[in-house]
């Protein structure tokens, strides 16, 4: 399992938001998302060094995390992308975490489905049609060739415990969102909406109709905690 980063922060988005975590970052991802603004400017992936220029990273060793996570006295264990389900020994890391007793949450583009981890907790977080603002016609292709996420989120939902998070670049998301609960059957209390930016100022200024969608759908409202705080900063 090839790692970029781990450190200890405070859970930034969802349900557990607020959580004191464990995060461990993996590296590469299957998707380059990329969102246009208002401005016709673009905000790509607000962890790039993972997906668009991926760090080569290191390998995780598991005995070193365990003992980390163990003297760092929080959970859940977080582990997050880059795209973590690409990650050939991500089952048996994460079954080693939940034998030894932790919580683990693991957030994914929910592109691809793992067998034998039904304990964790799978932080969903489907891209949208929004998300097609490449730059160049080779990362829309990639983009485009492998965001199928449908039938692997259907599976997510059906063998664990789950929430889906939606990043919202403009008003328009809610009707794709509105067709994905109505097609997959996605209860409202485990739908987070959150505004999409890697900024305080636009998280503020999309926040507010964000806002009225998860009113008016019942949708739960969630914040990006790190990023009203620090900005697009690593290790938050
Ligand atoms: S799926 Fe996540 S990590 Fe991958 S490009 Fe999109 S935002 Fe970045």
């Amino acid at each position: 399992m090839n790692v970029a980063e781990e450190f200890i922060s405070i859970q930034g988005e969802g349900k557990y938001l607020r959580t004191p975590s464990y995060f461990i970052r993996t590296t590469g991802c299957n998707l380059r998302c990329s969102w246009m603004n208002a401005d016709e400017s673009r905000t790509i992936c607000d962890t790039p060094y993972t997906s668009f220029e991926p760090e080569k990273g290191y390998a995780l060793d598991l005995e070193r995390t365990i003992r980390a996570v163990r003297k760092s006295d929080v959970q859940p264990v977080v582990v997050t992308g880059g795209e973590p389900t690409l990650q050939p020994n991500l089952g048996q890391a994460v079954q080693r975490f939940i034998q030894e007793g932790y919580f683990v949450t693991l957030e994914t583009n929910s592109t691809v489905y793992i067998h034998g981890i039904e304990q964790v907790f799978i932080s969903a977080s489907p891209k949208l049609q929004s998300s097609y603002a490449a730059q160049s016609r080779r990362l829309l292709k990639m983009h485009s060739r492998n965001n199928h996420f449908k039938a692997s989120l259907r599976q997510w939902m059906q063998t664990n415990p789950y929430q889906v998070k939606f990043v919202i670049n403009t008003e328009e998301d809610i009707h794709e969102i509105l067709r994905l609960q109505e097609e997959l059957h996605i209860p409202s209390k485990q739908i987070y909406l959150m505004p999409h930016g890697v900024d305080a100022e636009t998280l503020r200024q999309r926040g507010s109709f964000v806002f009225d969608m998860c009113l008016k759908n019942r949708f739960n409202f969630t914040q990006r905690l790190h990023i009203n705080f620090f900005g697009n900063t690593r290790g938050t």
